[in-house]
């Protein structure tokens, strides 16, 4: 067979990731556009590319590291959350579309006025970036115990030109001081011990930011129990969780004084985000 250069090394690379991808054909694109530096219509207007040798070895790299199960945003050290381009690197946790279900319950609670919002565990920002570039007239407040996610973050907040973001380390509230918020958000670690996904030779992201605890709700538990003191009044915190912790976090909210309690379910009909409001 005597394919164009790219054609050939695409097909190469595409059946190389059938075992590891659900999106091979796509992955290998991905990769060689980061590669070469091009677009990908570039790459399938034109598979005549060829490529030196330097980029051919660091595209066999990147499918060989792609092919033992390496995230593709990683890789790719970038990943798409509400339609904002995020840089991702393995201190970070890398963002799921179904957190965007948590900036849509976000932004559906926050009043026209200006006011806080705090984002406890942000990671690459997502949440705290979609929610301060949508609504510039919020102040946010991302705080993580981890001043290399942080460092993602602050990065993110700059290329993205989000300027009404400050970030603080330290653990859940304790940088948050004596103030008070409107909205108080985060996505924290939920997976349990034991679970498939913590598998060693299988997990890439920081397992700081998936594993709480045995049952997977201690940083779950923290929260509910110490949020409403920093929220204003008709002030509300909203979780991310499993789908099987929806009892569980009403619990932990019921006992954290939270009065209304609503749970979300997210696009594959899975309960996911919930929230609760202070009433008094
Ligand atoms: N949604 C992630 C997963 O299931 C977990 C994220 C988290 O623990 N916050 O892999």
């Amino acid at each position: 067979m005597n394919l164009p250069d790219t054609a050939a090394l695409l097909y190469q690379a595409t059946s190389r990731l059938n075992k590891t991808s659900d999106t091979p054909a796509l992955d290998a694109e991905l990769l060689l556009c980061a590669v070469c530096g091009i677009d990908r219509s570039a790459v399938t207007c034109d598979q005549s590319l060829v490529l030196t040798n330097r980029q051919r070895d660091f595209f066999s790299t990147l499918i060989n590291r792609r092919a033992a199960g390496e995230p593709i945003a990683y890789l790719l050290q970038r990943k798409e959350f509400w339609s904002q381009e995020l840089l991702v690197s393995p201190e970070v946790l890398i963002p799921r579309p179904e957190t965007e279900l948590l900036v849509e319950q976000a932004l559906e609670h926050l009043p026209d006025q200006p006011c806080n919002v705090a984002d406890l565990g942000t990671g690459s920002g997502a949440i705290a970036l979609a929610i301060a570039s949508e609504r510039p007239n919020v102040q946010v407040t991302a705080t993580d115990i981890s001043q290399s996610a942080l460092e993602v973050a602050m990065k993110n907040a700059v290329r993205l030109g989000v300027q009404n973001v400050t970030f603080r380390q330290g653990d859940w509230f304790t940088p948050l001081a004596d103030q008070h918020y409107r909205l108080i958000v985060s996505n924290p670690p939920y997976v349990r011990v034991g679970d498939p996904r913590l598998e060693v030779g299988t997990l890439y992201e920081p397992v700081d930011a998936l594993l709480s605890g045995y049952d997977g709700l201690d940083a779950l538990r923290v929260i509910c129990a110490a949020a409403r003191r920093y929220l204003d009044h008709q002030g509300v915190l909203i979780l991310e969780h499993a789908c099987d912790q929806k009892i569980a976090v009403h619990e932990l909210l019921s006992q954290g004084g939270f009065e209304t309690i609503v749970c979300n379910t997210d696009l594959a009909g899975k309960p996911r985000v919930t929230w609760g409001r202070r009433e008094k």
